[in-house]
C-alpha cells in the first residue's frame, strides 16, 4: 500500500479522499490556492502546499506545479478526485511517466471515454445498449446527414464528440433546421473542445437518468455496486440523486449491470467508473461514461457499504477486489442533496462568509462537506459547498430523514438551495418516485423561478 498520497483536489472531495487515506493509514498531501488558505482539508491535511492562485488554470489545472509537489513531498501515488484534471489523459499519462501512481484507469481508457464517439464504439463492441444513432461521426455531405437522420427518426440531438458538462448540444425537430445545426454544433464544438466531430442521436423525449457505478480491477476482476437515479437536474446539472432507482424491475438494472461489468473487463478497465444512462419505456440507452468518483457516490456507499474511495486507491495499489459480485448486496435506500452556495429564485452563485454552519445529523445521516462556521466560500469555483446523504430501510424512512436532516440544517451569511430542497422532498411527485429528467425544470417554471 502508498505510504503518501497526494490529492489534486479542493472542497468537499479533498476531504473525502483525505479521510479515505487516513482509514488506510496512508498521509495525504493537498494542494491548494491561495484563495483556499483557510480551507478545512488544507488545516486538517498531514501535508498543504500552496500551489498558486485563485484561478484554476494556474492552480488545480497546472499539471507541473501539481507533479512537482508530488516530488517534492515524496508522494506515490495521486488522486485526481471529480472535475479539474480527473478526466485528463495527458495528465495521467504525465503522472505515470514522471514515476507515481494515477489513481484511475489507464490513460488510454480515459481518452477513449472522453472521446464520446469512441466510447459509444466501445459500448456497441461490448454488448452495452445505446441510443439509436449515427455509426461513429457525422459525415461532411450534407445529403448523407439527412439520410441518416431520416433512418434515426426525429426529434433528433447532435452532440460533439469532445463536449462536456451538458454543453455541445442541440436537438433538431424537423429536416429543414438539420444541417444548419450540425454546421453550427461542429463550430461551437471545435472552438470550445477543439474537436469539431460531432456524431447524431435519437432524441428521448422523457427520460430518466440511471446509472451504473463499477468497480474493476487490474486482474480483470469487475463489479457493479447497483444504480443510481439522477434524474433531477437543472440544465444538465444533476441536484438529487438516490440509490436505487425507484420503480425500475430488478431483472431490467441486473441485466444491464452484468453488461457494464462484462464491458469492463473486455475494455480491460480498472479502477472506478459510471456507466450513464438514460432510461425509457423500460429500456437502457447508454450515454457517457465517466472514468472518476462521481460527486453522488455516497448513495451507492450507503446501499452498498463499500467504499469507492478506498477501492479506488486499494485498486491502484494493486489489490484485487475483496468481493464477488455475489457478495454485494444492497440495502435499504439513500438519497443525497446537493447543497450549492447560490441563489434559491435566480440561480446565481452566491459566495462570501458563511457566518454560520450547522449541519444535520442522527441516524442514517451523513455530510460530507469542507464548510464550517466563518469558512469564506470562494467565487472561483464550483458553488458545491457540500451534501446531504441519508439512508434509510425504505425510500420513505430515508425521505422522512432528509426531511429532518433539512430541517436541522442552518446556513447563514451566504444564500443555499437548502429551501428549493426541502420544498421538492415535499413535492408529491418526486415522493411518488421515477420522475423524469424535465421534470425539476417544469416544477421550477411551475412555481415561477
Ligand atoms: P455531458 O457529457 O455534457 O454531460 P451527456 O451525453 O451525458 O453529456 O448528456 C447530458 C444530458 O443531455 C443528459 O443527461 C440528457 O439530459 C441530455 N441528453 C443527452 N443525450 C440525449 C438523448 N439522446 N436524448 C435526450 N436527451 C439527451
Amino acid at each position: 500500500m502508498f505510504k503518501k498520497v497526494l490529492i489534486a483536489n479542493r472542497g468537499e472531495i479533498a476531504l473525502r479522499i483525505q479521510r479515505a487515506c487516513r482509514e488506510l493509514g496512508i498521509k495525504s498531501v493537498v494542494v491548494y490556492s491561495e484563495a483556499d488558505r483557510d480551507a478545512k482539508y488544507v488545516r486538517l491535511a498531514d501535508e498543504a502546499v500552496c500551489i498558486g492562485p485563485a484561478p484554476s488554470a494556474q492552480s488545480y489545472l497546472s499539471m507541473p506545479a501539481i507533479i512537482a509537489t508530488a516530488e517534492v513531498t515524496d508522494a506515490e501515488a495521486i488522486h485526481p478526485g471529480y472535475g479539474f484534471l480527473s478526466e485528463n489523459a495527458d495528465f495521467a499519462e504525465r503522472v505515470e511517466r514522471s514515476g507515481f501512481t494515477f489513481i484511475g484507469p489507464s490513460p488510454e481508457s480515459i481518452r477513449m471515454m472522453g472521446d464520446k464517439v469512441s466510447a459509444k464504439q466501445a459500448m456497441i463492441r461490448a454488448g452495452v445498449p445505446c441510443v439509436p444513432g449515427s455509426e461513429g461521426a457525422l459525415p461532411e455531405d450534407p445529403k448523407e446527414i439527412i439520410r441518416i437522420a431520416r433512418t434515426v427518426g426525429y426529434p433528433v440531438i447532435i452532440k460533439a464528440a469532445g463536449g462536456g458538462g451538458g454543453r455541445g448540444m442541440r436537438v433538431v425537430h424537423t429536416e429543414a433546421a438539420l444541417v444548419h445545426a450540425v454546421q453550427t454544433t461542429r463550430a461551437e464544438a471545435g472552438a470550445a473542445f477543439g474537436n469539431p466531430e460531432v456524431y447524431m442521436e435519437k432524441f428521448l423525449e422523457n427520460p430518466r437518468h440511471v446509472e451504473i457505478q463499477i468497480l474493476a480491477d487490474t486482474y480483470k476482476n469487475a463489479v457493479w455496486l447497483g444504480e443510481r437515479d439522477c434524474s433531477m437536474q437543472r440544465r444538465h446539472q444533476k441536484i438529487i440523486e438516490e440509490a436505487p432507482a425507484p420503480g425500475i424491475p430488478r431483472r431490467t438494472i441486473e441485466k444491464v449491470g452484468d453488461r457494464c461489468a462484462a464491458a469492463c473487463k473486455k475494455m480491460g478497465y480498472r479502477g472506478a467508473g459510471t456507466f450513464e444512462f438514460l432510461y425509457e419505456n423500460g429500456e437502457f440507452y447508454f450515454i457517457e461514461m465517466n472514468t472518476r468518483v462521481q460527486v453522488e457516490h455516497p448513495v451507492t456507499e450507503l446501499v452498498t457499504g463499500i467504499d469507492i474511495v478506498q477501492q479506488q486507491i486499494k485498486i491502484a495499489a494493486g489489490e484485487k477486489l475483496p468481493f464477488t459480485q455475489r457478495q454485494i448486496e444492497m440495502r435499504g435506500h439513500a438519497i443525497e442533496c446537493r447543497i450549492n452556495a447560490e441563489d434559491p429564485v435566480k440561480f446565481v452563485p452566491s459566495p462570501g462568509r458563511i457566518t454560520m454552519w450547522h449541519p444535520p445529523g442522527g441516524p442514517g445521516v451523513r455530510v460530507d462537506s469542507h464548510a464550517y462556521t466563518n469558512y469564506f466560500v470562494p467565487p472561483n469555483y464550483d458553488s458545491m459547498i457540500g451534501k446531504i446523504i441519508v439512508h434509510g430501510d425504505t425510500r420513505e424512512q430515508a425521505l422522512a430523514r432528509m426531511r429532518i436532516a433539512l430541517s436541522e440544517t442552518v446556513v447563514e451569511g451566504i444564500q443555499t438551495n437548502i429551501p428549493l430542497h426541502r420544498e421538492l422532498m415535499a413535492d408529491a411527485k418526486f415522493i411518488e418516485g421515477g420522475t423524469s429528467i424535465h421534470y425539476l425544470e417544469g416544477w421550477m417554471a411551475a412555481h415561477k423561478r
